[in-house]
């Protein structure tokens, strides 16, 4: 089967007229410029040219720094007070409602992702981060402190209290699988501690970052407290990530780049926060519902078509439901239905381009030739689209078992014990996430503890909300974003302590 489709133009009048509008532009202080050098995006789904993009370098990532610095000291954005940073994070939160269509048509075009996805998770998710870190803008409060040690003179005391001040600059590099959601993650928490930002997109999907982008000043954000440079992450990224007027990296992307990103940081040793790979695994115990659980794991796998860090790309099934569960999973892979991301009969749209789909498609082969069984899938279709892929009969050895492939391919394992699952499911560099299938409190408790990785859901997979801290372990990344946990990595605690 080979998908071939045709063009589909988005609805909404903004859509419309942001891809009619001509070349993008990138932003730097109150400046929106078209550069010459550009570069091009492309619908996934068709192959049909969307829009040419500004490609930045090195100047225009020292003039964003440069405009992020003079905005961080700023008395319009250093002198905000709390309430008007809330008032104005929440302010994005309704822009980005308001224009849910018009931000989920451009997401769906430029990535490939459903419509439903963008605009039923994806962008409300994005419009969630913006209100909890609004919430969180007027209770940012340092300690004050008695130190027991008395170094004072006599008839002198000693106090100290302690002020949590932004970081400073932050280069927020974003991937291609959520991007929207993505750069929200970043920009809410960096807004919220008062940090100035240089945002620099996926260079496959751009476009619903420059839209964010032009609603936040919409909002009122000060000139230079977002900048925002699109291009190729060799080039501008490279720039940012080695810029020593940059406090911070907030990254999130393969384990290979966050590599990258170490040696990067090192000049003056800036703060990293780094969302890498995964390769996660979910356990299905002998007395899961599987009514629950064959259409859970289908989700926390082919969603997106795989394109998530988190998906379950290794299944463990006990040996006793095992044939009953690959035939469940196989089932519901089979009957998801491609097509384009505009199409509303789509369950899923294309990967991000035909070269991943060429990568993925090269993980199932050589699988394949190794000895896996395709029991669903297993086919490219043509273009970006592969098949959404079940396969059994693997051995931990294989690269389709270690390494992550962002498509929709998932491998099932039988195992007899809970001491054995967990020994597989712990069996890999990354420790990103994991899920549990069991009606069983004690089974739940002891995996979710056994396992290593930054979140462990329950009779549930990809499940988030801004409260919920999110990282992974391993090589799987540094630090947390949502929570305030997230918070924290935008500030930095100065302590003052005084003789009075
Ligand atoms: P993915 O696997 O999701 O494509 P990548 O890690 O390749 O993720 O890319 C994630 C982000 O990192 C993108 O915005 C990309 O442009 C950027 N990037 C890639 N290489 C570098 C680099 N050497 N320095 C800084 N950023 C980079």
């Amino acid at each position: 089967m080979s998908l071939t489709l045709r063009p589909h133009p988005p609805k909404t009048d903004g859509a419309r007229r942001f891809l009619e509008g001509g070349a993008k532009p990138v932003l730097i202080g109150a400046e929106w410029s078209v550069l010459e050098q550009q570069f091009e995006t492309w619908d996934p789904a068709t192959g049909q040219h969307l829009a040419s993009l500004s490609r930045a370098g090195a100047a225009e990532a020292d003039a964003a720094v440069a405009a992020a610095q003079a905005a961080l000291e700023g008395p319009d954005w250093a002198g905000m007070l709390p309430a008007a940073r809330q008032a104005l994070l929440w302010k994005i939160a309704d822009l980005i409602d308001a224009h849910a269509e018009e931000l989920s048509e451009l997401e769906s075009l430029d990535q490939g992702k459903t419509y439903a996805t963008a605009r039923f998770a994806e962008i409300p998710a994005s419009a969630a981060q913006f209100r909890y870190y609004a919430g969180l803008a007027t209770k940012i409060h340092g300690q004050t402190i008695t130190p027991s040690i008395g170094y004072a003179p006599k008839g002198k005391q000693v106090m100290a209290y302690t002020r949590p001040e932004p970081i400073g600059v932050v280069a927020a590099i974003t991937p291609w699988n959520s991007p929207m959601l993505m750069a929200s993650m970043k920009l809410a928490p960096a807004l919220c501690a008062g940090c100035t930002v240089v945002l620099k997109p996926a260079e496959e999907t751009s476009l619903t970052a420059i839209r964010l982008v032009e609603l936040m000043q919409e909002a009122g954000l000060p000139a230079g407290v977002v900048n925002l440079l699109t291009g190729h992450g060799h080039e501008v990224g490279d720039a940012l990530a080695k810029h020593p007027g940059v406090a911070k990296v907030a990254f999130t992307g393969s384990t290979e780049v966050g590599r990258i990103l170490l040696n990067s940081a090192r000049g003056n040793l800036k703060k990293l926060t780094l969302e890498l790979g995964g390769k996660s695994p979910a356990i299905v115990m002998p007395d899961a519902d599987l009514s629950l659980s064959v259409p859970g794991v289908a989700r926390g796998i082919f969603a997106n078509s795989g394109q998530v860090c988190v998906a379950g790309s290794r299944i463990y099934v006990h040996r006793s439901v095992h044939d009953r569960f690959c035939e469940g999973l196989a089932a519901e892979a089979t009957r998801l239905k491609l097509g384009h991301g505009l199409d509303p009969e789509s369950d899923l749209g294309p990967l991000v381009s035909e070269a991943q789909a060429a990568r993925v498609a090269r993980y199932v082969d050589g699988g394949r030739a190794e000895g896996a069984e395709v029991i669903a899938g297993g086919a490219h279709l043509g273009g970006a689209f592969y098949a959404p892929t079940v396969v059994t009969h693997t051995r931990p050895d294989m690269a389709l078992m270690r390494e992550e492939i962002f498509g929709p391919v998932t491998a099932v394992t039988p195992f007899d014990s809970p001491e054995e699952v967990l020994a597989l499911a712990n069996d890999t560099e990354y420790g990103l996430a994991a899920s549990v299938w069991t009606q069983d409190l004690s089974s739940a408790h002891r995996l979710a503890a056994g396992i290593r990785a930054g979140t462990v859901w329950v009779n549930c997979h990809s499940y988030f909300s801004p409260e919920l801290p999110k990282g992974g372990i391993k090589a799987s990344g540094w630090g947390v974003e949502n929570n305030l946990a997230g918070l924290s990595n935008y500030l930095e605690e100065k302590t003052v302590c005084m003789v009075i």
